[in-house]
Order: C-alpha cells, then structure tokens, then sequence
C-alpha cells in the first residue's frame, strides 16, 4: 500500500473557538525534493495557545495561516531524503514544518537539534520555544531579585511551570495560579513552587493576600481577563507584569477584556511589558545550554503530555483551552 502524508489544512477562519468547520483532513502524496530541498518525516507536532492567534485574519506578530494552507506549527523530525548541502539524510531537525506527516523544506528556519542531548520532544518544550519564552520573559522583563515575590498564571502549563522553576532558582518566593487540586499539588510537591492558587476553586484575591503577604513583585501571566485584574490589587512599589500571553481571550466573540485596575500601575510606578518570544532567537542557544544544565543537575523539571495520531489534532488542540493538557502539549504524528 502507498505511504501518504495525512496533513490538516485550515479550512474557515473560526469565530470563537474552532471547530470541525474550521479543518480539512487531507491524504496527500508524499512530495519528493527539489534542489536546494530537504523532505522532512515528522515525529511530534506541537500544539500551543498562538495556534488560535494565527487563524484570525488579523494584524499580529506573525502573518495569519491562510485558508486552504496546512496548519502551521512547531515540529521536530528527520530528514529523509536531502538536496541542500547544509542538511544530510539522518540529521533531526526543529521548525514549522505544519502539522502534517512529511514536509518539504528549502531548509529556511531549520535547526539541527540531537536527541543525544535530551529526547527530542524536549525541542518543542523546555529547550523549544515554550522554554525560550519563559526564560528571557522571566529574566529580561521580570527581572526577578532574590528575596522577591513572583506570581504566575497559567502556572501548571508548558510556560509557566518553567517559569516558576528559574524564579525559584534565582532566589524568590513563588506562587502559582492553575486550574484544580491536582495541578496545584504538583507545583508545590514536583515543582518547588512556595504556594499555589487554584482559580476555579477559591477567591483568587483572598488567597493572593494570604500567599503573597508582601505583595507581589513580577507577576508573569499567560492568562489575561479576571485573574491579571487580581493580580493588580496586590502588585508592589516597581512591580513588573510580564504580559506573554492571555489565552482566557483568544477565544472570545466579544472585545477582549482589559485590565479594570490598570491604574495600579500608576500609584505603584510599575510597568506592563508585552514579549514575544522570537525577538531573542539570536539568544536561543544560551538559554538552551543554562536550561538544558538545570535539567541535567535536576534543579528542573519538564512534564510534558503527548497524545498519540495526527487524526486526533482539532481535539487534542482544544485541550489547551479546556485545561485538559497536564505539562507541554504535543501530538505524535510519526516514528
Ligand atoms: P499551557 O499553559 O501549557 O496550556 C494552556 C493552559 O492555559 C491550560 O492548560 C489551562 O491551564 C490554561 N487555561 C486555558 N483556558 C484558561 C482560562 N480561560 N483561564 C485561565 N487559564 C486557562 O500553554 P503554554 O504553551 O505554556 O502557553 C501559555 C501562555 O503563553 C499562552 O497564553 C500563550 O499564548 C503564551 N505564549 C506566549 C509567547 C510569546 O512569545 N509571547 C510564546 C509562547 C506562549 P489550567 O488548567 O491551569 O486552567
């Protein structure tokens, strides 16, 4: 029987959140490369909040995925058939090579990565662009000091367990938001954070002031809508709020929400700093050896959440919207 590449494809732009309209599952012919090309066979597709983002026909950081085009997202895989000189049969690649099985490459935005090191997996989470983000939105616009109070939302997920994890290496006192017990018990038991906050469960105000008692010093928040106007009441004298994301709103039909207590950050004299991740890739490789020796003296840990076959993808992309995802979220399309 033929080999065929399964790809999904955006098929309507979602209003709210995407559904079966929004995908077309599709069998495609395995391509073959051109000169100055590289077929790549895909392992494991990840699946993160900013997919949501890309499908608006909107001005953002990046160009939307056009209808009709396979999705784009972050993929680690191997070269298996090769004519560009700089990429030989064999060689593990990280890139947006979409979610799809096989993919075509003039090798543009094509890392080498080794599974030698760390499984390859990892290169989508803690050592990809999750990691990236978390480290150089923490240590360059938090700019946490040792002593201080740092406050994440979003707390138990790829971003933000990660940053918790440095916060508390560089000296602070670290409380997290997530979603249920569970999570909130492994921030505090697996991850070394001081306290934890579970949001759908208790008054996230009264439990900041009984865990942040002197206030709140960075707060990193990947969440945005109520829990960011919480976390204003409690911010300290210079406070940092680090906005790297609010997937409270991406799926929202109405304007997103914006911080009622934003004049907090006047009487505190406390800035609100916006970050993308792709402004340090010139950095990447720094942060990717002081994470990668955090995680081999064990002062780091990565939990990651794999779920099996591309036919799962508009599911299984949800599962950052509901909470579902325990840890980094990838989908294994391939050997
Ligand atoms: P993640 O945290 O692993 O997964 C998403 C988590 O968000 C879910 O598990 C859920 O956790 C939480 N969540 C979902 N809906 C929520 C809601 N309505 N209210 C509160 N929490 C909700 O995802 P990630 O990859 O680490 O990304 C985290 C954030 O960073 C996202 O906002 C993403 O867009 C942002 N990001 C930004 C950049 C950048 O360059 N600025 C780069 C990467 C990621 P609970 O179970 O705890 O609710």
């Amino acid at each position: 029987m033929t080999q065929l590449n399964k790809q999904w494809k955006l098929k309507a732009r979602p209003i709210g959140e995407p559904s079966a309209d929004t995908w077309d599952y599709v069998e495609a012919e395995i391509p073959s490369p051109a000169d100055g090309q590289i077929l790549v066979k895909v392992q494991y597709v990840s699946l993160d909040p900013a997919m949501r983002g890309w499908l608006n026909d909107a001005k953002s950081y990046i160009e939307p995925v056009q209808i009709g085009d396979v999705m784009r997202a972050g993929t680690v895989g191997q070269v298996i058939q090769s004519k560009h000189d700089a990429f030989a049969v064999g060689d593990f690649v990280v890139g947006h090579n979409g979610v799809q099985q096989y993919a075509l490459s003039d090798g543009k935005g094509m890392h080498k990565v080794d599974p030698k090191l760390a499984p390859l997996s990892y290169y989508l989470g803690v050592l990809g662009m999750p990691g990236m983000t978390g480290y150089f939105g923490l240590l360059k616009s938090g700019e946490p000091k040792s002593g201080e109070t740092v406050v994440i939302s979003g707390a138990a997920g790829a971003v933000g367990g990660l940053v918790g994890q440095i916060a508390k290496i560089k000296g602070c006192t670290v409380v997290g938001i997530a979603g249920g017990k569970e999570k909130c018990q492994f921030l505090i038991d697996e991850l070394g954070f001081d306290a934890a906050i579970d949001y759908k469960n208790e008054n996230v105000r009264k439990a900041l002031k009984q865990t942040c008692p002197k206030g709140v010093d960075v707060f990193f928040d990947n969440v945005g809508g109520d829990i960011l106007d919480d976390v204003l009441t409690r911010i300290n004298f210079k406070a940092r709020i680090v906005i790297c994301g609010a997937i409270s709103q991406y799926n929202n039909t109405r304007p997103v929400k914006g911080p009622s207590n934003y004049l907090s950050l006047l009487v505190n004299r406390a800035r609100m700093e916006g970050i993308v991740v792709f402004d340090n890739a010139k950095e990447y490789p720094v942060a990717m050896q002081e994470i990668g020796g955090w995680i081999k003296s064990g002062q780091m840990k990565a939990k990651e959440h794999i779920v099996e076959g591309i036919e799962t993808f508009p599911d299984t992309l949800m599962m950052l919207f509901k909470g579902q995802n325990f840890g980094k979220l990838i989908l294994k399309v391939g050997e």
